[in-house]
Order: structure tokens, then sequence, then C-alpha cells
């Protein structure tokens, strides 16, 4: 951290620069404001706090914004008075006393504007919250929609790539520094948390979900939860784990080869178990650069899903190949686009997934390679560089 101060980096929350966020945050807000016209929409009001900080900057939460036509107002509360300040300049923001609730004022405010038919994310705001919000204002048509945001969400802008490639470079800057520091010793549990610890170091604001470390069979588990099993246990270690850079996360799977004594040499006669991996790495890597090589805009999600699951099914492991070949990735560790067999998205430029495909033997263990891809306008860019092949998943090599 005082390394980060003495190299001059700004604070979090004045990363990016007021003036350029200011132009983005009105920027989606216009693209938003489309729907009113559309579906006949006084205003929209904003609940979820995803919403809200990807419309206006915030970064905190137990608010709401009032999108109307003519008029933008956040309705927040005295704790957060300073950093409205700070994070959106030039945003009208409404500070309701303690002793009123949150709904109460965004009703108050409803109506102090006149607003007759709103529309509001029907997907996170809760029933109670729903029915406290209609009791409040009678006067309201109320329209749920669940995903209005997230359909702008699903393509990055410039701002967005930037801050993702961050939190990219971040997790793989804490990689480097996890790698060297493994010992036989270790068990998952100490791995993952020393490796959040890493993604804090590396400037992270935390690790973007918990980071799984999985050794040997338990690798075979996709979501395996870390415990007490040490990396001496075997020779396979599977390592998930992404970053969040204030407000984008990345996420990336490596698998590493890691000899009893981890003491790896080229020369020394390879495992069986080491034999085994190799044939199925190689169908995981094949796999996915399949579906590398299909991502392009106009392509169907579903048929990036279907490059990759076809060279594992040629391969004779296609009921060992258990999930989606992969997920959006934005402000949520997983959001659209859906890149699985019963998608129906499309793909466009500017939209940034995950490109996963894992082989899972039960009581073998499991290979997942995990990259981090953005759509060009004539293919893919992937974003993550942490190096994958074979050679180089062999630790103490
Ligand atoms: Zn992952
Ligand atoms: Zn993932």
């Amino acid at each position: 951290m005082a390394d980060r101060r003495a190299k001059g980096e700004p604070s979090l929350a004045l990363r990016a620069g007021p003036k350029s966020a200011m132009d983005d945050f009105t920027r989606r807000r216009q693209k938003l404001k489309r729907c009113l016209k559309e579906e006949g929409l006084d205003a929209l009001l904003l609940t979820n706090p995803l919403s809200v900080s990807y419309l206006t900057g915030f970064s905190g939460d137990s608010s709401y914004l009032i999108l109307g036509a003519k008029q933008t107002l956040l309705v927040s509360d005295g704790r957060y008075a300073e950093q409205i300040t700070e994070e959106c300049p030039g945003l009208e923001a409404h500070i309701r006393p303690p002793e009123q609730r949150l709904q109460e004022a965004a009703a108050e405010q409803l109506k102090k504007m006149r607003l007759r038919t709103v529309g509001f994310e029907s997907a996170s705001l809760a029933v109670a919250e729903c029915e406290g919000l209609r009791a409040l204002t009678p006067a309201i048509d109320w329209k749920g929609k669940p995903d209005r945001v997230e359909k702008l969400r699903v393509i990055k802008d410039a701002t967005e790539i930037q801050q993702i490639r961050e939190a990219i470079r971040i997790a793989e800057r804490a990689f480097e520094m996890f790698r060297p520091m493994l010992r036989p010793s270790d068990s998952e549990k100490e791995l993952s948390d020393a490796l959040e610890m890493y993604i804090r170091w590396a400037g992270g604001t935390c690790s973007s979900f918990p980071a799984i470390v999985a050794v040997g069979d338990r690798s075979a588990r996709p979501h395996a939860r870390p415990t007490d099993r040490r990396i001496s246990d075997a020779e396979l270690l599977l390592v998930d784990w992404g970053a969040c850079e204030r407000f984008y996360k990345s996420d990336l799977t490596r698998v590493l080869l890691t000899r009893k004594n981890l003491s790896f040499s080229r020369t020394a006669r390879k495992s069986r178990a080491a034999d085994k991996l190799e044939k199925i790495y190689d169908v995981v890597l094949g796999a996915q650069e399949q579906a590398l090589r299909a991502i392009r805009p106009g392509v169907k999600a579903n048929d990036v899903d279907a490059a990759a699951r076809k060279f594992i099914a040629e391969a004779g492991y296609g009921q060992y190949f258990t999930h989606g070949l992969g997920h959006g990735l934005g402000l949520q560790v997983h959001e659209a686009p859906a890149v699985r067999a019963n998608s129906t998205d499309i793909l466009q430029a500017g939209m940034v997934f995950t490109v996963e495909p894992g082989i899972y033997l039960p009581g073998w263990g499991g290979v997942r390679i995990e990259d981090d891809v953005l759509v060009t306008p004539d293919g893919c860019e992937v974003l993550t560089s942490v190096a994958k092949d074979w050679t180089s998943i062999h630790v103490g090599a």
C-alpha cells in the first residue's frame, strides 16, 4: 500500500477522472432514457446498487436513482453526502433526513416531480419493497421490467473495458506473487486466503469471488471450497481467482502441475498422473482455441459453446464437460451474455466474457482453463495473458 502511494497513484475514488467519468455516465443515462419514450414512462426508479453505480459512478449503497426525461435525482442519506459530491460531480442529489426511510424519501420526491408512470427494476426489488412503494404512491402506475439496465451493460464502453483490463492486470499480478510462494505443506485454505491477500496487495479492492484452490481430485468439483488438503497430496492444483478493481471484475483459471516436493525437473521421468494430466490438458486447451477462433460479432453464443464442446466430445470426454463455456463479465462476475448450449445471445463487439472449457473426472481431478475475452469488430481479443502452454504450468521447473 505504501508503495502505491509512493508512486503517486491517485486514490481509488479519484482514479477515473471526474470529467471523463461524468461524460460516460451521462451517455449511459441518455441511452437508458430511450426506454422512457419506447415504454411510455415518465421516469425510471433504479434501486439496484449496480444500476445506480453504472449510471452515476456512485460506489455506495442504500440509494435510489430517479431518472426522468428532464430531471435525474439520486436519493441518498447523510453518510454519503460528501462521497456523492466527489464521485458524481454535477449530479443532483436529495439527502433524506435520518428519521425518514429511503422508500419514503423516494416516494416523496416522485410525487414532487409529478411522475405518473414509473418503471422499476423487477429483478432486483424485493416484493416487500415493491408493495411498500406502491402503498406510498397510490397515484403512480408502476411498470416492472427485469433487464433494462442489464441490456445496456452487455456492451462495454471504452471506460469499462479499460477498468476490466485493470481488474485483469491486478489478478495477474497477484498470481505472479502467489506462484513462487507455493510450498508442499500449504493447504487449499491457506493458499486461497493468501491469493485474496495478494489481490489486495496488487491494487484490487477485493477478490471478485472467494478464490478456488483445489488439490488433486478436489479439482473435479468446478466450485470446490478450499479445505485443509495440502499441495503435497497430489500433483494437480487448480486455481480459479479474480480481482475487483473498484467496480469491475476479472475471472481466470489455471491448472498447475505440482510434484510432491515441488521440485519438478524436465529430465525427471514423468509420473502416470502427469501423463494423464498432459493428455487432458491438451484437449481442454485445444477446445479453448476452437472457441476463441469462433468468436466474432454476429455469431450465436451457443455456437461458440458448441465449438469447444465438439472438440472435447471428439476426444472422448464429452460427458465430463459439465458446465457452460463462459459467462459475461463486468460489474458482476456472472452477467450477460450467457455462452452456453441453451443461450439465445448473439455476440456483438464490446461484449466481454469468459471462455472456460473444462474436463472433470470424478475421483481423479479436473482441468479448466479460463480466460477473459473482448469481442472486437473482426473477432476477439484475449484480455488475459497468464501463460497456459503445457511447460509453463509446471511448478518449480
Ligand atoms: Zn473462474
Ligand atoms: Zn468464470
